[in-house]
Protein backbone atom coordinates (compact mmCIF):
# COMPACT_ATOMS: atom_id res chain seq x y z
CA UNK A 1 0.00 0.00 0.00
CA UNK A 2 1.42 3.46 -0.66
CA UNK A 3 1.82 4.83 2.61
CA UNK A 4 1.84 8.88 2.68
CA UNK A 5 4.95 10.74 3.64
CA UNK A 6 5.81 11.83 5.70
CA UNK A 7 7.41 8.22 6.62
CA UNK A 8 5.70 6.68 10.02
CA UNK A 9 7.43 8.43 12.89
CA UNK A 10 8.71 7.01 16.46
CA UNK A 11 5.79 6.77 18.88
CA UNK A 12 2.82 4.74 19.91
CA UNK A 13 0.22 7.40 18.35
CA UNK A 14 1.88 7.42 15.42
CA UNK A 15 2.23 3.68 14.71
CA UNK A 16 -1.87 3.32 16.28
CA UNK A 17 -2.42 5.71 13.38
CA UNK A 18 -0.70 4.08 10.59
CA UNK A 19 -2.22 0.89 11.75
CA UNK A 20 -5.52 2.15 11.27
CA UNK A 21 -4.85 3.96 8.28
CA UNK A 22 -4.21 0.64 6.37
CA UNK A 23 -6.88 -0.93 7.92
CA UNK A 24 -9.68 1.90 6.64
CA UNK A 25 -7.99 1.42 3.54
CA UNK A 26 -8.39 -1.97 3.19
CA UNK A 27 -11.93 -1.85 4.90
CA UNK A 28 -12.54 1.09 1.73
CA UNK A 29 -11.20 -1.11 -1.52
CA UNK A 30 -13.72 -4.02 0.11
CA UNK A 31 -16.50 -1.99 -0.57
CA UNK A 32 -17.94 -2.86 -3.87
CA UNK A 33 -17.52 -0.80 -6.28
CA UNK A 34 -20.89 1.00 -7.27
CA UNK A 35 -21.73 0.82 -3.62
CA UNK A 36 -22.43 3.82 -1.89
CA UNK A 37 -20.00 4.73 0.82
CA UNK A 38 -20.35 7.56 3.80
CA UNK A 39 -18.19 8.19 6.78
CA UNK A 40 -19.77 6.50 10.35
CA UNK A 41 -18.86 9.41 12.40
CA UNK A 42 -19.95 9.23 15.80
CA UNK A 43 -20.85 13.18 15.48
CA UNK A 44 -22.70 15.26 12.75
CA UNK A 45 -23.28 18.51 11.73
CA UNK A 46 -24.75 18.05 8.73
CA UNK A 47 -28.03 19.70 8.09
CA UNK A 48 -29.37 18.75 4.95
CA UNK A 49 -31.09 15.29 5.15
CA UNK A 50 -29.77 12.32 3.21
CA UNK A 51 -31.84 10.82 1.17
CA UNK A 52 -30.18 7.14 0.75
CA UNK A 53 -28.01 4.57 2.84
CA UNK A 54 -24.31 3.81 2.70
CA UNK A 55 -21.84 1.71 3.09
CA UNK A 56 -20.34 2.98 6.29
CA UNK A 57 -16.52 3.15 6.76
CA UNK A 58 -15.20 2.60 9.87
CA UNK A 59 -13.51 5.81 11.38
CA UNK A 60 -13.65 5.61 15.36
CA UNK A 61 -10.55 5.13 15.30
CA UNK A 62 -9.43 8.76 13.97
CA UNK A 63 -9.92 10.69 16.81
CA UNK A 64 -7.07 12.08 18.77
CA UNK A 65 -3.88 14.15 18.86
CA UNK A 66 -0.89 13.00 17.69
CA UNK A 67 1.49 15.53 18.73
CA UNK A 68 1.50 19.02 19.67
CA UNK A 69 4.91 20.76 18.81
CA UNK A 70 5.18 23.89 21.25
CA UNK A 71 8.02 25.02 19.25
CA UNK A 72 6.86 24.91 15.88
CA UNK A 73 4.08 26.14 17.37
CA UNK A 74 2.05 23.19 15.05
CA UNK A 75 -0.22 19.85 15.79
CA UNK A 76 -0.71 16.56 14.22
CA UNK A 77 -4.20 16.07 14.00
CA UNK A 78 -6.41 12.40 13.07
CA UNK A 79 -8.98 14.49 11.46
CA UNK A 80 -12.33 12.74 13.26
CA UNK A 81 -10.84 14.29 16.16
CA UNK A 82 -13.87 17.40 17.48
CA UNK A 83 -12.30 20.77 18.22
CA UNK A 84 -13.21 20.06 22.39
CA UNK A 85 -10.55 16.98 21.96
CA UNK A 86 -8.35 19.15 19.90
CA UNK A 87 -8.49 22.52 22.45
CA UNK A 88 -8.20 20.25 25.66
CA UNK A 89 -5.12 18.81 23.75
CA UNK A 90 -3.42 22.66 22.64
CA UNK A 91 -4.67 24.57 25.67
CA UNK A 92 -2.30 22.82 28.17
CA UNK A 93 0.45 24.11 25.72
CA UNK A 94 -0.60 27.55 26.19
CA UNK A 95 -1.91 27.36 22.41
CA UNK A 96 -5.02 26.93 20.35
CA UNK A 97 -6.13 26.48 16.99
CA UNK A 98 -5.78 29.94 14.66
CA UNK A 99 -9.86 29.36 14.22
CA UNK A 100 -12.15 26.90 16.69
CA UNK A 101 -15.83 26.68 14.89
CA UNK A 102 -18.15 27.24 17.97
CA UNK A 103 -19.89 23.73 18.28
CA UNK A 104 -17.85 21.43 20.38
CA UNK A 105 -18.19 18.30 17.81
CA UNK A 106 -17.59 19.89 15.18
CA UNK A 107 -14.06 17.51 13.88
CA UNK A 108 -11.22 19.30 11.87
CA UNK A 109 -11.91 16.76 9.25
CA UNK A 110 -15.08 18.42 8.94
CA UNK A 111 -14.41 21.75 9.14
CA UNK A 112 -11.42 21.49 6.45
CA UNK A 113 -13.58 20.31 4.11
CA UNK A 114 -16.98 21.62 4.99
CA UNK A 115 -15.56 24.70 6.16
CA UNK A 116 -15.91 26.72 9.54
CA UNK A 117 -15.37 30.24 10.71
CA UNK A 118 -15.27 31.87 13.86
CA UNK A 119 -14.43 35.74 15.52
CA UNK A 120 -10.75 35.02 14.85
CA UNK A 121 -11.84 34.64 11.44
CA UNK A 122 -11.43 38.45 10.07
CA UNK A 123 -7.31 37.69 11.11
CA UNK A 124 -7.18 34.00 10.20
CA UNK A 125 -9.53 33.20 7.63
CA UNK A 126 -11.37 29.90 7.76
CA UNK A 127 -9.51 26.58 9.54
CA UNK A 128 -8.26 25.27 5.85
CA UNK A 129 -6.38 28.55 5.63
CA UNK A 130 -4.26 27.19 8.98
CA UNK A 131 -3.59 23.62 7.50
CA UNK A 132 0.01 23.07 6.42
CA UNK A 133 -0.56 19.53 5.31
CA UNK A 134 -3.42 17.00 5.05
CA UNK A 135 -3.55 13.05 4.53
CA UNK A 136 -6.42 12.03 2.55
CA UNK A 137 -7.77 8.49 1.20
CA UNK A 138 -9.08 9.54 -1.81
CA UNK A 139 -12.11 8.32 -3.75
CA UNK A 140 -9.89 5.70 -5.70
CA UNK A 141 -8.29 4.46 -2.73
CA UNK A 142 -4.87 5.82 -2.24
CA UNK A 143 -3.19 8.09 0.72
CA UNK A 144 -1.70 10.92 -0.56
CA UNK A 145 -0.51 13.99 1.75
CA UNK A 146 -1.66 17.28 0.24
CA UNK A 147 0.15 19.83 0.90
CA UNK A 148 0.28 23.73 -0.62
CA UNK A 149 3.31 23.16 -2.95
CA UNK A 150 4.49 20.01 -4.52
CA UNK A 151 2.06 16.96 -6.46
CA UNK A 152 -1.21 16.92 -4.70
CA UNK A 153 -1.27 21.09 -4.44
CA UNK A 154 -4.20 20.59 -6.42
CA UNK A 155 -5.87 18.46 -3.63
CA UNK A 156 -4.49 20.83 -0.79
CA UNK A 157 -6.46 24.18 -2.79
CA UNK A 158 -9.35 21.98 -3.88
CA UNK A 159 -9.95 20.10 -0.29
CA UNK A 160 -12.27 22.88 1.59
CA UNK A 161 -16.02 22.88 0.50
CA UNK A 162 -15.38 19.52 -1.03
CA UNK A 163 -17.43 17.79 1.47
CA UNK A 164 -16.03 13.94 1.46
CA UNK A 165 -16.15 13.88 -2.47
CA UNK A 166 -12.63 14.20 -3.49
CA UNK A 167 -11.50 11.57 -0.70
CA UNK A 168 -11.46 11.78 3.26
CA UNK A 169 -9.16 13.26 5.48
CA UNK A 170 -7.49 10.83 7.75
CA UNK A 171 -4.65 13.56 9.39
CA UNK A 172 -4.14 16.97 9.05
CA UNK A 173 -0.80 19.34 10.76
CA UNK A 174 -2.06 22.34 11.21
CA UNK A 175 -1.08 25.77 12.99
CA UNK A 176 -1.29 26.87 16.26
CA UNK A 177 -1.41 29.97 18.30
CA UNK A 178 -0.87 31.63 21.80
CA UNK A 179 -3.16 31.93 24.01
CA UNK A 180 -3.46 34.10 27.37
CA UNK A 181 -5.37 32.70 30.15
CA UNK A 182 -8.59 35.36 29.31
CA UNK A 183 -10.52 37.21 27.03
CA UNK A 184 -11.85 40.85 28.12
CA UNK A 185 -14.99 41.31 26.60
CA UNK A 186 -16.75 44.46 24.85
CA UNK A 187 -19.88 44.39 23.89
CA UNK A 188 -20.86 47.48 21.88
CA UNK A 189 -24.02 48.31 21.17
CA UNK A 190 -25.64 50.23 18.19
CA UNK A 191 -28.97 51.00 16.65
CA UNK A 192 -28.64 50.61 12.96
CA UNK A 193 -26.54 47.96 11.45
CA UNK A 194 -24.92 50.66 8.87
CA UNK A 195 -22.99 52.02 11.72
CA UNK A 196 -22.10 48.60 13.01
CA UNK A 197 -20.38 48.01 9.57
CA UNK A 198 -18.90 51.24 9.54
CA UNK A 199 -17.45 50.02 12.81
CA UNK A 200 -17.00 46.81 11.76
CA UNK A 201 -14.89 47.58 9.10
CA UNK A 202 -12.50 49.62 11.31
CA UNK A 203 -11.68 47.47 13.96
CA UNK A 204 -10.74 44.99 11.03
CA UNK A 205 -8.67 47.40 9.26
CA UNK A 206 -6.34 48.90 12.49
CA UNK A 207 -7.25 45.53 14.85
CA UNK A 208 -8.21 48.28 17.38
CA UNK A 209 -11.21 49.69 18.80
CA UNK A 210 -10.74 52.94 20.33
CA UNK A 211 -7.26 52.70 21.27
CA UNK A 212 -7.33 49.03 22.67
CA UNK A 213 -6.05 46.03 20.34
CA UNK A 214 -8.92 43.84 19.41
CA UNK A 215 -8.22 39.77 18.87
CA UNK A 216 -11.70 38.68 18.51
CA UNK A 217 -14.66 40.37 16.98
CA UNK A 218 -18.28 38.75 16.53
CA UNK A 219 -21.66 40.51 16.81
CA UNK A 220 -25.59 39.81 16.46
CA UNK A 221 -28.34 41.64 15.02
CA UNK A 222 -31.40 41.57 16.99
CA UNK A 223 -33.77 43.43 14.83
CA UNK A 224 -33.59 46.56 12.71
CA UNK A 225 -32.96 49.12 15.83
CA UNK A 226 -30.66 47.03 17.83
CA UNK A 227 -27.34 45.00 17.44
CA UNK A 228 -24.07 44.31 18.87
CA UNK A 229 -20.62 43.84 18.19
CA UNK A 230 -18.40 42.00 21.06
CA UNK A 231 -14.82 42.69 21.05
CA UNK A 232 -12.12 40.30 22.51
CA UNK A 233 -9.08 40.84 23.58
CA UNK A 234 -6.39 38.55 25.13
CA UNK A 235 -5.86 39.48 29.18
CA UNK A 236 -2.61 37.91 30.75
CA UNK A 237 -3.28 39.63 34.10
CA UNK A 238 -6.28 38.32 36.04
CA UNK A 239 -9.26 40.47 35.30
CA UNK A 240 -11.36 42.04 38.69
CA UNK A 241 -14.43 39.84 37.64
CA UNK A 242 -14.70 36.79 35.66
CA UNK A 243 -18.10 35.51 34.29
CA UNK A 244 -18.86 31.91 33.26
CA UNK A 245 -21.68 30.64 31.18
CA UNK A 246 -23.07 27.18 29.87
CA UNK A 247 -24.45 25.88 33.34
CA UNK A 248 -24.99 28.71 35.33
CA UNK A 249 -26.14 31.28 32.62
CA UNK A 250 -26.75 31.87 28.78
CA UNK A 251 -23.90 33.92 27.06
CA UNK A 252 -25.82 35.56 24.30
CA UNK A 253 -27.88 37.39 27.25
CA UNK A 254 -25.06 38.65 28.55
CA UNK A 255 -24.51 40.75 25.07
CA UNK A 256 -27.23 42.76 25.58
CA UNK A 257 -27.39 43.18 29.40
CA UNK A 258 -23.32 43.77 29.94
CA UNK A 259 -21.36 46.31 27.90
CA UNK A 260 -17.58 45.14 29.29
CA UNK A 261 -16.80 41.18 30.58
CA UNK A 262 -14.07 38.69 31.19
CA UNK A 263 -14.15 34.85 30.62
CA UNK A 264 -11.55 32.24 30.65
CA UNK A 265 -9.90 31.21 27.07
CA UNK A 266 -11.71 27.96 27.29
CA UNK A 267 -15.37 30.07 28.23
CA UNK A 268 -14.72 32.34 25.49
CA UNK A 269 -14.25 29.22 23.05
CA UNK A 270 -17.38 27.45 23.92
CA UNK A 271 -19.47 30.33 24.91
CA UNK A 272 -21.66 29.69 21.76
CA UNK A 273 -22.47 25.94 22.17
CA UNK A 274 -24.44 25.50 25.72
CA UNK A 275 -27.05 27.17 24.05
CA UNK A 276 -26.48 26.25 20.44
CA UNK A 277 -26.29 30.06 20.10
CA UNK A 278 -29.96 31.07 21.08
CA UNK A 279 -31.56 28.01 19.64
CA UNK A 280 -31.74 26.09 23.23
CA UNK A 281 -34.70 28.46 23.72
CA UNK A 282 -36.85 25.94 21.90
CA UNK A 283 -36.18 23.85 24.04
CA UNK A 284 -36.82 25.43 27.31
CA UNK A 285 -33.64 25.43 28.84
CA UNK A 286 -33.00 28.93 28.77
CA UNK A 287 -35.90 29.53 31.50
CA UNK A 288 -34.05 29.61 34.79
CA UNK A 289 -36.52 27.33 36.80
CA UNK A 290 -35.88 24.68 33.68
CA UNK A 291 -31.94 25.42 33.73
CA UNK A 292 -31.48 24.87 37.17
CA UNK A 293 -32.86 21.02 36.78
CA UNK A 294 -31.17 19.96 33.78
CA UNK A 295 -27.46 18.60 34.42
CA UNK A 296 -24.71 20.75 32.63
CA UNK A 297 -24.24 17.56 30.30
CA UNK A 298 -26.92 18.15 28.22
CA UNK A 299 -26.36 21.67 27.46
CA UNK A 300 -24.25 21.39 24.52
CA UNK A 301 -25.32 21.44 20.81
CA UNK A 302 -24.67 18.19 20.08
CA UNK A 303 -27.67 17.21 22.40
CA UNK A 304 -29.89 19.58 21.02
CA UNK A 305 -28.83 18.21 17.45
CA UNK A 306 -29.97 15.00 18.35
CA UNK A 307 -33.13 16.25 19.21
CA UNK A 308 -33.60 17.98 16.08
CA UNK A 309 -32.91 14.79 14.69
CA UNK A 310 -35.30 13.15 16.24
CA UNK A 311 -37.90 15.50 15.45
CA UNK A 312 -36.77 15.63 11.30
CA UNK A 313 -37.41 11.99 11.39
CA UNK A 314 -40.42 11.65 13.50
CA UNK A 315 -42.34 14.51 13.07
CA UNK A 316 -43.32 14.85 17.39
CA UNK A 317 -43.15 18.69 17.09
CA UNK A 318 -44.97 19.17 13.83
CA UNK A 319 -47.71 16.43 14.53
CA UNK A 320 -48.31 18.95 17.81
CA UNK A 321 -48.53 22.14 16.07
CA UNK A 322 -51.05 20.80 13.49
CA UNK A 323 -53.29 19.51 16.49
CA UNK A 324 -53.11 22.91 18.27
CA UNK A 325 -53.77 24.52 14.89
CA UNK A 326 -50.56 25.90 14.65
CA UNK A 327 -49.30 27.53 10.98
CA UNK A 328 -46.75 24.78 9.37
CA UNK A 329 -43.11 26.13 10.00
CA UNK A 330 -39.97 25.99 7.81
CA UNK A 331 -36.86 25.49 9.24
CA UNK A 332 -34.76 28.33 7.84
CA UNK A 333 -30.94 27.34 8.91
CA UNK A 334 -28.13 29.28 7.01
CA UNK A 335 -24.70 30.49 6.93
CA UNK A 336 -23.99 32.90 3.99
CA UNK A 337 -21.07 35.15 3.53
CA UNK A 338 -21.71 38.88 1.78
CA UNK A 339 -19.51 41.18 1.22
CA UNK A 340 -20.21 43.68 4.13
CA UNK A 341 -20.62 46.69 2.14
CA UNK A 342 -24.18 44.64 1.33
CA UNK A 343 -24.94 43.40 5.04
CA UNK A 344 -27.65 46.27 5.80
CA UNK A 345 -29.41 45.80 2.59
CA UNK A 346 -29.40 42.21 3.20
CA UNK A 347 -30.68 42.25 6.84
CA UNK A 348 -33.22 44.67 5.82
CA UNK A 349 -34.69 42.47 3.51
CA UNK A 350 -34.18 39.48 4.98
CA UNK A 351 -36.77 40.85 7.71
CA UNK A 352 -39.10 41.93 5.25
CA UNK A 353 -38.92 38.11 3.37
CA UNK A 354 -38.30 35.81 6.37
CA UNK A 355 -38.67 37.49 9.72
CA UNK A 356 -35.58 35.61 11.65
CA UNK A 357 -34.12 37.31 14.20
CA UNK A 358 -31.18 37.46 15.97
CA UNK A 359 -28.93 36.52 13.19
CA UNK A 360 -25.18 35.70 14.81
CA UNK A 361 -22.35 38.22 12.29
CA UNK A 362 -18.74 36.92 11.70
CA UNK A 363 -16.40 39.39 9.77
CA UNK A 364 -14.06 37.29 7.57
CA UNK A 365 -11.40 37.59 5.62
CA UNK A 366 -8.96 35.93 3.34
CA UNK A 367 -5.77 35.13 5.06
CA UNK A 368 -3.17 34.96 2.54
CA UNK A 369 -4.59 36.86 -0.19
CA UNK A 370 -2.06 35.28 -2.77
CA UNK A 371 -3.79 31.92 -2.16
CA UNK A 372 -7.12 30.93 -3.95
CA UNK A 373 -8.93 28.30 -2.69
CA UNK A 374 -10.92 26.42 -5.71
CA UNK A 375 -14.23 25.06 -4.64
CA UNK A 376 -14.50 28.29 -2.31
CA UNK A 377 -12.77 31.35 -3.74
CA UNK A 378 -13.55 34.61 -1.97
CA UNK A 379 -12.24 37.89 -3.36
CA UNK A 380 -9.51 38.22 -0.96
CA UNK A 381 -9.72 42.45 -1.23
CA UNK A 382 -13.12 41.90 0.54
CA UNK A 383 -14.25 42.45 4.20
CA UNK A 384 -16.61 39.44 4.22
CA UNK A 385 -19.33 38.80 6.86
CA UNK A 386 -21.00 35.62 7.41
CA UNK A 387 -24.49 35.87 8.58
CA UNK A 388 -25.72 32.71 10.84
CA UNK A 389 -29.50 32.46 10.14
CA UNK A 390 -31.04 29.50 12.31
CA UNK A 391 -34.64 29.05 13.37
CA UNK A 392 -37.92 28.40 11.80
CA UNK A 393 -40.74 30.56 10.54
CA UNK A 394 -44.36 30.10 9.39
CA UNK A 395 -45.06 28.67 5.98
CA UNK A 396 -46.76 30.48 3.15
CA UNK A 397 -49.44 28.50 2.31
CA UNK A 398 -49.42 27.41 -1.49
CA UNK A 399 -45.93 27.91 -1.51
CA UNK A 400 -42.84 25.35 -1.57
CA UNK A 401 -41.74 23.96 1.35
CA UNK A 402 -38.55 25.37 1.46
CA UNK A 403 -39.66 29.15 -0.23
CA UNK A 404 -37.64 31.12 2.79
CA UNK A 405 -34.39 28.82 2.13
CA UNK A 406 -34.86 29.42 -1.65
CA UNK A 407 -35.02 33.06 -0.86
CA UNK A 408 -31.99 33.96 1.17
CA UNK A 409 -30.01 31.41 -1.67
CA UNK A 410 -31.19 33.87 -4.28
CA UNK A 411 -30.83 37.13 -2.38
CA UNK A 412 -27.37 36.32 -1.61
CA UNK A 413 -26.00 35.05 -4.92
CA UNK A 414 -28.01 38.61 -6.28
CA UNK A 415 -25.61 40.42 -3.66
CA UNK A 416 -22.39 38.62 -4.84
CA UNK A 417 -22.35 36.46 -1.79
CA UNK A 418 -21.33 32.92 -1.24
CA UNK A 419 -23.59 30.19 0.99
CA UNK A 420 -22.00 27.44 2.72
CA UNK A 421 -23.41 24.12 1.59
CA UNK A 422 -23.72 21.81 5.10
CA UNK A 423 -27.53 22.91 4.82
CA UNK A 424 -30.31 22.65 1.88
CA UNK A 425 -28.96 24.00 -1.17
CA UNK A 426 -31.36 24.80 -4.69
CA UNK A 427 -28.76 25.93 -7.49
CA UNK A 428 -29.51 25.10 -10.97
CA UNK A 429 -26.33 22.78 -11.74
CA UNK A 430 -25.36 25.45 -14.46
CA UNK A 431 -25.17 28.36 -11.52
CA UNK A 432 -23.75 25.80 -8.57
CA UNK A 433 -20.92 24.83 -10.82
CA UNK A 434 -20.05 28.94 -11.68
CA UNK A 435 -20.22 28.99 -8.13
CA UNK A 436 -17.95 26.54 -6.77
CA UNK A 437 -15.13 26.08 -9.25
CA UNK A 438 -16.99 23.44 -11.51
CA UNK A 439 -14.10 23.13 -14.08
CA UNK A 440 -11.22 22.36 -11.44
CA UNK A 441 -13.78 20.50 -9.30
CA UNK A 442 -14.04 18.32 -12.55
CA UNK A 443 -10.39 17.67 -13.35
CA UNK A 444 -9.76 17.15 -9.17
CA UNK A 445 -12.35 14.40 -9.65
CA UNK A 446 -11.10 12.67 -12.72
CA UNK A 447 -7.38 12.33 -10.71
CA UNK A 448 -8.67 11.26 -7.51
CA UNK A 449 -12.09 9.71 -7.94
CA UNK A 450 -12.04 8.66 -11.73
CA UNK A 451 -14.16 5.96 -11.60
CA UNK A 452 -17.25 8.15 -9.09
CA UNK A 453 -16.77 6.26 -5.94
CA UNK A 454 -17.78 8.83 -3.89
CA UNK A 455 -20.64 10.90 -5.03
CA UNK A 456 -20.22 14.35 -6.98
CA UNK A 457 -20.35 18.06 -4.62
CA UNK A 458 -24.08 18.31 -6.80
CA UNK A 459 -25.47 15.18 -5.84
CA UNK A 460 -24.15 15.38 -2.44
CA UNK A 461 -25.08 18.63 -1.50
CA UNK A 462 -28.19 20.14 -3.64
CA UNK A 463 -29.83 16.56 -4.67
CA UNK A 464 -28.71 15.22 -1.44
CA UNK A 465 -28.49 11.88 -2.60
C1 LIG B 1 -26.82 24.58 12.77
C2 LIG B 1 -25.40 24.67 12.28
C3 LIG B 1 -24.63 25.74 12.67
C4 LIG B 1 -23.32 25.82 12.25
N1 LIG B 1 -22.61 26.81 12.72
C5 LIG B 1 -21.33 26.87 12.45
C6 LIG B 1 -20.55 27.87 13.04
O1 LIG B 1 -21.05 28.69 13.77
N2 LIG B 1 -19.23 27.89 12.78
C7 LIG B 1 -18.68 26.98 11.97
O2 LIG B 1 -17.49 27.02 11.81
N3 LIG B 1 -19.40 26.07 11.34
C8 LIG B 1 -20.71 25.97 11.57
N4 LIG B 1 -21.46 25.01 10.98
C9 LIG B 1 -20.92 24.26 9.85
C10 LIG B 1 -19.98 23.14 10.20
O3 LIG B 1 -18.70 23.64 10.54
C11 LIG B 1 -19.80 22.25 8.97
O4 LIG B 1 -21.06 21.71 8.67
C12 LIG B 1 -18.78 21.14 9.20
O5 LIG B 1 -18.58 20.45 7.98
C13 LIG B 1 -19.27 20.19 10.25
O6 LIG B 1 -18.24 19.31 10.59
P1 LIG B 1 -18.52 17.88 11.21
O7 LIG B 1 -17.21 17.40 11.70
O8 LIG B 1 -19.62 17.95 12.21
O9 LIG B 1 -18.91 17.06 9.92
P2 LIG B 1 -20.22 16.24 9.54
O10 LIG B 1 -21.42 17.05 9.87
O11 LIG B 1 -20.10 14.88 10.08
O12 LIG B 1 -20.02 16.15 7.98
C14 LIG B 1 -20.15 17.28 7.15
C15 LIG B 1 -19.72 16.93 5.75
O13 LIG B 1 -18.31 16.84 5.72
C16 LIG B 1 -17.89 15.54 5.31
N5 LIG B 1 -16.79 15.17 6.18
C17 LIG B 1 -16.79 15.10 7.53
N6 LIG B 1 -15.58 14.73 7.97
C18 LIG B 1 -14.80 14.58 6.88
C19 LIG B 1 -13.46 14.22 6.67
N7 LIG B 1 -12.65 13.89 7.66
N8 LIG B 1 -12.99 14.19 5.40
C20 LIG B 1 -13.78 14.48 4.35
N9 LIG B 1 -15.07 14.82 4.49
C21 LIG B 1 -15.58 14.86 5.74
C22 LIG B 1 -19.07 14.62 5.50
O14 LIG B 1 -19.05 13.58 4.55
C23 LIG B 1 -20.23 15.58 5.24
O15 LIG B 1 -20.49 15.73 3.88
C24 LIG B 1 -22.78 24.87 11.37
C25 LIG B 1 -23.56 23.80 10.96
C26 LIG B 1 -24.85 23.69 11.43
C27 LIG B 1 -25.67 22.52 11.02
Amino acid sequence: MPLASPPPKAGDAWTGYRRRVETLVAQYRAIPPGEPVRLAKRTSNLFRPRSRAAAGLDVSGFDGVLAVDPGARTADVAAMTTYEQLVDATLPHGLMPLVVPELKTITLGGAITGLGIESSSWRNGMPHESVLEIEVLTGDGRVVTARPEGEHRDLYFGFPNSYGTLGYALRARIELESVAPWVRLRHVAFGRVSALAEALVAVCADGAYEGEGVDFVDGVWWGPEECTLTLGSWQADPPPVVHSYGAKAVYYHSVRARSEDAVTVRDYLWRWDADWFWCSRAFGVQRPGVRRLVPARWLRSEVYGRVLGWEQRFGGKAALDRLLGQPEREAVVQDVEVPVAHLEVFLERLRGEVGIAPVWICPLRVRDAGRRWSLYDLDPSTLWVNLGIWSSCPRRPGTDPYHHNRWIEAEVDRLGGRKSLYSTAFYDEERFWALYGGPEYRRLRSAYDPDGRLLDLYQKCVLRR
